[in-house]
């Protein structure tokens, strides 16, 4: 590996212990420093073991992950402590987060104001803006990669994770790639355009737009009805899910799902808004005054949280179908794999947005 990993096995150091959670790609476990004593989640990443094998991760995009992970070091990015690799497999010891997903933690408040709504938003764009000073586009912004280190603590912490897509992206080289989840895909990734760091601002407009109302702004009958939503560019701010929100919050998103990345608002921009940092008493009183749609962002968690089970699930019934995808792009190492939210849907678009990292063996 680029970034040389520690001598032996991963237990001789860690004591293993339950499993957290899991990925495309392997396991997340608890496990415990034996020197130390302290608390850490070991991501288990099959790798290929030879070229032109489909079972596990390119070992080049293990890498690449670990590589931008070696780099970061920010109280709301989650953090690499060490690295084992064999032949078929590394072990990423990474910062124990035990807060579970932002949306998980406010789905179970009674109420919550945008002000509230507001301080986790500001960590999530103090993360994002680090990374993309640095030119590191994470690629993969969504729910399910924003979590909590700490959940039973007046202020939690939140932590981005998974850098499974993140690309260090260079001055004068452009980047395309087909992949993320349709609902929180740009139009650029789509349309197979060149990517750049406004790529993640506009997950960022999607990720507020359903923290505020608990609608999708983009979400189709089927994924294929998404993505052109997505191209079209066609949202609206329903009144029905919107009654309780600030216009600076509608005018916030509206600087972010921009079709061309040159308009969207960047990181550094955002945290300037005057939604996020008010200019006068009015404003600020404004943001308080209003409240996320807790009814029906509860009821858009649940749908989630059972979309993703259901995914899991029928993963291993689609191995054959993927197997057939995989192979209809493989001359194009770039034309990746998108997350599907449907799973039985059939369109020429999802011929092409394959499963990111597919396990199709
Ligand atoms: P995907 O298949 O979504 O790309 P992945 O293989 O890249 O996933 P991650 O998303 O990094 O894997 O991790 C899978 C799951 O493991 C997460 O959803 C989370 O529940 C858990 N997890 C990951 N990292 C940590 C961590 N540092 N601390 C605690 N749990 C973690």
């Amino acid at each position: 590996l680029a970034a040389s990993p520690s001598p032996g096995n991963v237990e001789d150091m860690y004591e293993l212990l339950e499993k957290l959670g899991s990925g495309h790609f392997g396991v997340v476990r608890l496990c415990r420093e034996r020197s130390t004593g302290t608390f850490y989640a070991a991501k288990f990443v099959k790798t290929r073991r030879c070229w032109g094998s489909r079972l596990g991760l390119e070992r080049a995009q293990v890498e690449r992950e670990v590589t931008i992970l070696r780099q970061l070091n920010h109280p709301n990015i989650m953090r690499l402590h060490d690295l084992f690799a064999s032949r078929a497999e590394v072990v990423l010891v990474l910062e124990l987060i035990s807060g579970g997903e932002l949306f998980d933690f406010i789905a179970e408040k009674e109420m919550l104001s945008e002000e509230e709504a507001i301080e986790f938003l500001v960590q999530i764009l103090c993360g994002v803006e680090y990374l993309h000073a640095r030119l590191i586009a994470h690629f993969d912004l969504k729910p399910e990669n924003i979590m909590l280190q700490e959940k039973d603590v007046p202020k939690p912490w939140i932590k981005i994770i998974d850098f499974g897509l993140a690309q260090q992206l260079e001055d004068g080289i452009t980047f395309r790639s087909l992949c993320g989840t349709p609902q929180y895909i740009a139009p650029e990734v789509i349309n197979y355009e060149p990517l750049s760091l406004a790529t993640d601002m506009w997950s960022i407009g999607v990720i507020t737009y359903i923290l505020l109302s608990g609608l999708s702004p983009f979400q189709g009958e089927t994924d294929a009805e998404t993505l052109s939503n997505v191209v079209a560019g066609a949202y609206e701010f329903e009144e029905r899910c919107f009654s309780q929100t600030s216009e600076m919050a509608k005018d916030f998103i509206c600087q972010l799902l921009v079709k061309e990345p040159e308009q969207r608002m960047t990181a550094a921009e955002c945290l300037v808004h005057p939604w996020i940092k008010p200019l006068s008493r009015k404003q600020a009183l404004n943001r308080s005054r209003s409240s996320i749609n807790m009814r029906n962002f509860r009821k858009f968690n649940a749908r989630r949280k059972w979309k993703l089970s259901y995914n899991t699930v029928s993963a291993c019934n689609r191995l054959c179908r993927t197997r057939l995808l995989c192979d209809l792009g493989k001359e194009d190492e770039e034309l990746r794999c998108c997350e599907s939210d449907q799973e039985e849907e059939r369109s020429p678009h999802t011929a092409l947005l394959r499963r990111r990292r597919s396990s199709c063996s």
